[in-house]
């Protein structure tokens, strides 16, 4: 299961997470994954390439997920 280093739009802080394909609706890319924050618990959303690179990330809830992954 690939592990993705990034950083908490809203906190900065340095967060890590697994995710696979399984996490993301593959039916267009970037694909949206919300993503859960350990320090500040606050969610984001993530959007993947067909990688699941992470390419940009938005401080809302956006539409189109369909899992929200805790950080480690
Ligand atoms: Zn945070």
């Amino acid at each position: 299961m690939p592990i993705r280093f990034n950083f908490c739009p809203h906190c900065s802080e340095k967060i890590i997470f697994e995710i696979e394909m399984d996490d993301i609706d593959s039916k267009q890319y970037p694909a949206p994954v919300y993503i859960v924050c350990k320090s500040c618990k606050k969610l984001s959303t993530f959007y993947v390439d067909s990688f699941l690179r992470v390419s940009y990330k938005e401080l809302e809830k956006k539409s189109g997920g369909i899992r929200t992954i805790q950080t480690k």
